[in-house]
């Protein structure tokens, strides 16, 4: 009898363990997300390390102080702290939505074999990254990837691609986003580096369109203007299945979004993402504007805003943020 009373008692405890786990891991309450928003907030926000991007001139005049975290959840509940509605060039966080659009219209096939979807383990913007890997620039995030990605789009002009691209990238913000022209500017004039890697590519026959009409293009995609609050909302239209949970409009395919996903997760912050997967697990992409969008696939996107840079080119205190937040929350979602 008293032994069969134990038996209960323990499975009982085993029940009550369990729904703890379970119930702690998916359902997050608004209060516990806004309480570690703050923390991490109030935590980095005096964290001055690291420094603004300068090979593109008009970037080390940023305003380096702006720091701005948002979360937006599947369901379209957004969580918000610091600068929110700054804005800064969102430089290659743009690569992945340049990449979804031309997946949609390509299939993930074409950026399998014509782009490449592996790491290369080194810096963005180098040369000898497609040297080594016979011509190819290996995935759509590194410059020569993701100049190729846009070369790539379908259209009969430069001005009917650019217009594309910029309409793809505002279904995901799900509002207008403008061109930073000081950026712009700064950056067309001085991105010969670009140019010839476009240039290298298209002696490879890699290249959809003109090389040098692509790189221009690819250089204005990345001068368009994002703050945190665009960035989380556009990471939410991953993690919510292709549908963007503040529009409720459809942007694309669900079978599409895992392979965007998992190129994130190779490469999303470059030579330094097999780091980031092993801090937080997130697909996530950086850009040298300061912004970092990160995915919690099937709960959040993550936006955040900070212009001071490592030595990979990924901003300091939106790496932290976000990995905090990850930790606090229990979302990595290699450990559900
Ligand atoms: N426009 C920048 C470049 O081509 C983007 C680089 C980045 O954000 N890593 O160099």
């Amino acid at each position: 009898m008293s032994n069969n009373i134990t038996k209960l008692l323990r499975a009982t405890f085993l029940i009550v363990i369990f729904f703890n786990v379970t119930t702690n891991a998916s359902q997050l309450t608004p209060q516990q997300i806004t309480k570690v928003l703050k923390e991490s907030y109030e935590k980095f926000k005096d964290d001055n390390r690291g420094k603004n991007a300068d090979y593109i001139k008009a970037l080390a005049e940023v305003n380096s102080s702006i720091f701005a975290i948002s979360i937006v959840s599947a369901s379209g509940d957004i969580y918000e702290i610091g600068n929110t509605k700054e804005v800064v060039s969102i430089q290659s966080i743009s690569k992945v939505f340049t990449l979804a659009l031309v997946m949609s219209e390509k299939g993930p096939k074409f950026i399998q074999e014509k782009i490449g979807v592996n790491a290369t383990g080194l810096p963005f913007n180098s040369i000898i990254a497609i040297e080594q890997h016979n011509g190819s620039a290996s995935n759509p995030f590194v410059n020569a990837g993701a100049i190729q990605t846009t070369s790539w789009v379908k259209a009969d002009n430069s001005a009917q691609r650019w217009k594309k691209i910029k309409n793809n990238m505002e279904k995901f913000a799900g509002e207008k986003l403008d061109l930073n022209a000081p950026v712009y500017k700064s950056e067309v004039n001085d991105n010969k580096r670009n140019q010839a890697i476009a240039t290298l590519l298209e002696a490879n026959g890699r290249m959809g369109s003109d090389p040098l009409k692509a790189t221009t293009i690819y250089t204005k995609q990345c001068a368009l203007n994002v703050s945190s609050h665009n960035l989380a909302i556009m990471a939410s239209v991953l993690a919510n299945h292709g549908v963007n949970p503040v529009t409720k409009k459809s942007v694309i395919d669900s079978n599409l979004t895992p392979k965007i996903m998992s190129i994130m997760q190779t490469a999303g912050l470059y030579d330094n993402a097999g780091e980031w997967l092993y801090e937080t697990g997130l697909p996530a992409k950086s850009g040298v504007g300061g912004g970092i969008l990160a995915v919690v696939p099937g709960k959040f996107g993550i936006g955040v805003i900070s212009p001071r840079l490592d030595e990979y080119g990924n901003s300091v205190r939106a790496q932290e943020a976000i990995s905090y937040i990850v930790k606090k929350l229990n979302l990595n979602p290699l450990a559900q």
